[in-house]
């Protein structure tokens, strides 16, 4: 099944010699259980497919189909919850909130759906654990690295089963190692768990995770791969005779 669907999306921002098209005509599947890198330079309009992928903006023209429902069709409290339940969203700069702990703020989504507060912090700690922070749950944003901090931001878009991961460049702030981790744990929610990631990256290593690439340019999608080799391939593929 088709996890999330964009059909000739277009986006334009502004109006007559101001308009700027960020989208023309994408169209984009993402089946359960893949993981989708974007690819594309600065302006491309990769965050604007995130942010319309996530029902967080509107199409100007096209449709937007999650798990085969058109979102236009959906009612505004119906959307709300879709962005409760099932669509995480990592943002490039995280978001994350200064006076809650790292345990609180990845229960926070849980506990604004109504969720009982002891049972979201449960759920919070195991999302946190998942991410390798199990130790780090009491400490506030500014006692974290960098590092863990953009995993914070992960587990808060992972906790609670999410189905749908879209996270902007969640690899941005991290050495290269750290960002290997990361995309690893994305590839492995998504292989083992059933989650179906969207991840915008500028580094080709960090998106051979992804079964797919896909290259944006001025709006359009310019390429697709399929599927690509995985890093695991490089470690054991044999040197050059
Ligand atoms: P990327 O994430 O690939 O850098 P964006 O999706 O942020 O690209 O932007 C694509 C284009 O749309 C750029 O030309 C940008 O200036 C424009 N754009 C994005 N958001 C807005 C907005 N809210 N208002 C006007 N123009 C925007
Ligand atoms: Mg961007």
């Amino acid at each position: 099944m088709s996890m999330l669907e964009l059909r000739g999306v277009s986006k334009s921002y502004g109006q007559g010699s101001a308009e700027v098209h960020a989208l023309h005509e994408v169209s984009l599947t993402a089946d359960e259980g893949a993981m989708v890198a974007v690819m594309g330079p600065s302006g491309s309009g990769k965050s604007t497919l995130l942010t319309i992928a996530g029902t967080l903006e509107e199409p100007t023209t096209g449709e937007v189909l999650i798990a085969g429902q058109p979102v236009s069709k959906v009612s505004g409290s119906a959307k709300a919850a879709l962005r409760r339940r099932v669509i995480g969203y990592v943002f490039q700069d995280f978001n994350l909130l200064p006076g809650l702990t790292a345990a609180e703020n990845v229960s926070l989504p849980l506990e604004l759906d109504g969720l009982s507060a002891r049972k979201a912090r449960l759920a919070g700690l195991r999302s946190l654990e998942r991410l390798g922070l199990g130790e780090r749950a009491a400490h506030y944003p500014d006692q974290l690295s960098g590092g863990e901090r953009q995993r914070v931001a992960i587990a808060r878009a992972m906790v609670g089963e999410r189905r749908l991961l879209l996270a902007d460049e969640p690899s941005g702030a991290l050495d290269s190692s750290n960002a290997q981790v990361v995309m690893r744990l994305l590839h492995d929610a998504c292989k083992d768990g059933g989650m179906t990631a969207v991840v915008v990256t500028h580094d080709a290593q960090l998106a051979s995770w992804a079964d797919r690439v896909v290259f944006l340019r001025d709006g359009r999608v310019t390429d697709q791969t399929s599927p690509v080799p995985g890093p695991e391939s490089l470690l054991t593929s044999e040197p050059n005779q």
